[in-house]
């Protein structure tokens, strides 16, 4: 299965799941009294992550994403359930890892053996197609 596709699989399951997130709001992030993030479970699961700026997550993770704690999934199951939906796709395509960016997640798939080197070096040709005909 080529690179191009999972990534397309990869976007449009994260932008679904975005849009979920917002709607439901299952986590309820906000500052407590004392100023400090707060969940509805306690305190949010992203501590001591790489990835974590002041404003929240700077990566794009899909597997962060769709994960809910037992706190966040038991406050609404029909959530949960329509999230381990998109679990099951995303792990067809092996895409799910957690605290790791689009990036990283595809140079590793990149390197597995189901990669498909003939799209690779399609891909590679294309780019040095444009290239040299002055584009990006
Ligand atoms: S998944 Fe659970 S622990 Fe993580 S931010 Fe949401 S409510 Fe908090
Ligand atoms: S990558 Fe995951 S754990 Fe890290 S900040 Fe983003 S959502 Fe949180």
């Amino acid at each position: 299965m080529n690179i191009i596709f999972r990534s397309y699989i990869y976007d449009a399951l994260y932008i679904t799941a975005d849009q979920i997130i917002k709607k439901y709001n299952p986590c309820q992030i906000c500052e407590n009294e004392f100023g400090a993030v707060h969940c509805i479970r306690d305190f949010p699961c992203c501590g001591g992550c790489e990835f974590l700026g002041p404003d929240g997550c700077t990566t794009e993770c899909l597997m962060c994403k769709l994960h809910l704690c037992t706190a966040a999934a038991d406050a609404d199951i029909k959530l949960y359930k329509i999230l381990w939906r998109t679990v099951l796709i995303a792990r067809r395509y092996c895409l799910l890892e957690a605290r790791v960016s689009k990036k990283d997640i595809f140079n590793r798939l990149r390197r597995s053996k189901h990669y498909n080197t003939v799209m690779a070096n399609t891909i590679g040709d294309l780019k040095s197609v444009l290239e040299k005909s002055g584009g990006t």
